[in-house]
């Protein structure tokens, strides 16, 4: 995986020199709709500037690679930044004619078709463990797949929900092939392994092999050669979530059909833990990506360089010598490698309260298929893993004292927590899980409507799980003091029928919009909102999970899950 950095060099004696009135970025982009383009490093300050109008892929020694559409790249021009196209190097045309049964050993990259067949066959090959969900389609109608893997599938089960999701950049095509290995792996070993039985016991496991189909057969559904690194509208989904610095639309695109359909999905599960996998550079990647470590770091910022750690380390006991040995021996903060807004692994860790990473796989974009079995070797002990970690930390029910009913409920630990780092009890079953390194803790736990409770002198020991459940006393009057950073809205779950409440930080006109899980918007109406608790009526129209978006003319949007019963 070292061997393409060296010849990647001998690509650059290709200049920008206009011909025929058209430069051969130009060229390029008219036919692909994107370019690398790489240039002299610059101060770090410059590097994170520019990051916010083109899409940085990585900073080496002396240079930076970006990728840019036809926009991004007039914006760059105005920089009068000296540059030179930059090929990732391909690896020879891929071999169409594979079978389904070869494709079996992952050593291959299979057609769409056959994506799709495989992601059925595990399903239908082990219906106890596994069953296939759809996030949504992207821009142009290809599905994005998703299984899920836990015992009794069926079922929704109190356990950490876990998800794994590789090659939104859809030329970033190895974590594709390793995630199909990896459930591949959990199913055919779940009777005789006694980890993998572990894992699928304890977890709702999540794996979305591609969550850019359109970027990685952008060349046609037989084949990834042609494989690039946006969605079909262009857009670098990696930049595309709302961030906690600017908010939504950081990039100034409207959101991808992909982001819309992912966040949809994030939403609906409470994801306890969470991976993306890339590639372009070897080396783990942790929160935050929106800053340097010197500005801001995440109050488990410990917890997140002692897993990334294991994950490398791990990953080094299983590979050669120089294989993810980037940054700090394969370990590196998101801001302090370079600064970008709108990752997924930020709006997840920040908006979602869950914790993310991300893993830069492999030095080459689209990893040979001779290469993609040692891919598999070196990683697939630190991918087991991490999964593990999701079952360690706090984790317990809250409810309702006087009624045993689930509260949602914010779990926090006064003095350590900050940002966005608590979490919340899901409000269909009151579970919670708090992912934390070892150590003894005070927690608090809140609600709007209940009095809050402080529990002390929790002990949490690494490797092990603190089961701590929380009773909630009711009170008549709410307690939580309105907050602009925070929406309430309850009951939630409420009956269809009954009123709904809205705790609101200030007084202004907003517009709250009813979305289904589907994408589609049921309901919109514009109310005056007060500080202070707001009756919303509730629209007969709709039942099930809902998203309530709040849009007040002075302050961000905010979305908060809501659950119509019968
Ligand atoms: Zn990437």
């Amino acid at each position: 995986m070292l061997k393409y950095s060296i010849i990647s060099f001998l690509f650059l004696i290709i200049f920008t020199l206009p011909v025929n009135g058209q430069s051969p970025a130009e060229k390029i982009l008219r036919k692909r709709g994107e370019v690398y383009l790489i240039f002299p490093r610059p101060s770090r300050e410059k590097i994170n500037r520019l990051s916010r109008k083109i899409s940085i892929d990585a900073v080496k020694e002396d240079s930076v690679v970006a990728c840019v559409n036809k926009k991004e790249y007039e914006v760059f021009l105005k920089e009068k930044i000296p540059f030179r196209i930059y090929f990732y190097p391909r690896p020879k045309k891929t071999d169409k004619t594979k079978s389904l049964a070869d494709l079996e050993s992952w050593t291959a990259y299979p057609t769409y078709e056959q994506y799709d067949s495989i992601m059925q066959k595990f399903a239908t090959d082990h219906p106890g463990i596994c069953k296939i969900d759809t996030i949504g389609s992207t821009y142009q109608g290809r599905l994005l797949l998703a299984v899920k893997i836990s015992d009794h599938v069926d079922r929704e089960e109190e356990e950490p929900a876990f998800f794994y999701t590789s090659t939104m950049h859809g030329d970033e095509t190895g974590g594709y092939i390793l995630m199909l290995h990896l459930i591949d792996y959990l199913l055919s070993n779940y009777a005789s392994d006694d980890t993998v039985r572990m894992l699928v016991d304890s977890l709702e496991i999540w794996i979305n092999p591609l969550a850019n189909p359109d970027g990685t057969y952008y060349g046609g559904n037989n084949s990834v050669d042609g494989a690039r690194r946006y969605n079909a509208q262009n857009i670098d989904l990696n930049r595309n979530f709302p961030n906690p610095e600017d908010g939504p639309h950081p990039d100034g695109n409207d959101y991808a059909v992909e982001t819309i359909a992912m966040m949809q999905f994030l939403h609906s599960r409470n994801f306890i833990l969470s991976a993306n996998f890339h590639a372009g550079e070897e080396v783990v990647n942790y929160p935050w990506d929106t800053w340097t470590s010197s500005e801001r770091t995440h109050a488990d910022d410990a917890w997140f360089q002692c897993v990334s750690r294991e994950y490398a380390d791990t990953v080094h006991a299983h590979s050669p010598a120089g294989y993810m040995t980037y940054a700090d021996n394969g370990v590196t903060n998101g801001g302090d490698w370079y600064v970008i807004t709108g990752s997924r692994q930020d709006y997840v860790t920040w908006y979602l309260h869950g914790r993310e990473i991300t893993v830069e796989l492999d030095h080459s974009k689209i990893t040979p298929e001779d290469e993609l079995n040692s891919l598999w070797k070196y990683n697939y002990h630190s991918l087991l893993n991490y999964m593990q970690e999701a079952i360690w930390g706090i984790s317990g029910d809250v409810t309702d004292s006087v009624t045993g009913k689930p509260v949602r409920a914010r779990i926090e630990i006064p003095g350590h927590d900050r940002d966005s780092s608590w979490v919340w009890s899901d409000s269909l079953s009151g579970y919670y899980h708090r992912l934390i390194l070892e150590g003894t803790y005070d927690l608090q736990v809140s609600a709007p409507g209940y009095r809050t409770k402080n529990l002390s002198g929790v002990v949490v020991t690494n490797h092990r799980l603190t089961r701590l459940d929380v009773t909630l006393a009711p009170v008549s009057v709410s307690i939580t003091p309105p907050s602009k950073s925070g929406i309430y809205l309850f009951p939630n779950p409420v009956h269809t029928g009954s009123s709904l409440t809205l705790r609101w930080g200030t007084e202004e006109k907003a517009t709250i919009s009813f979305t289904g899980p589907d994408g589609r918007k049921r309901k919109e109406i514009t109310v005056q909102l007060r500080e202070g608790e707001n009756p919303i009526p509730l629209p007969l129209s709709i039942s099930g999970i809902c998203f309530v978006t709040i849009r007040g003319t002075h302050s961000p949007a905010v979305t908060e899950k809501l659950v119509i019963l019968p």
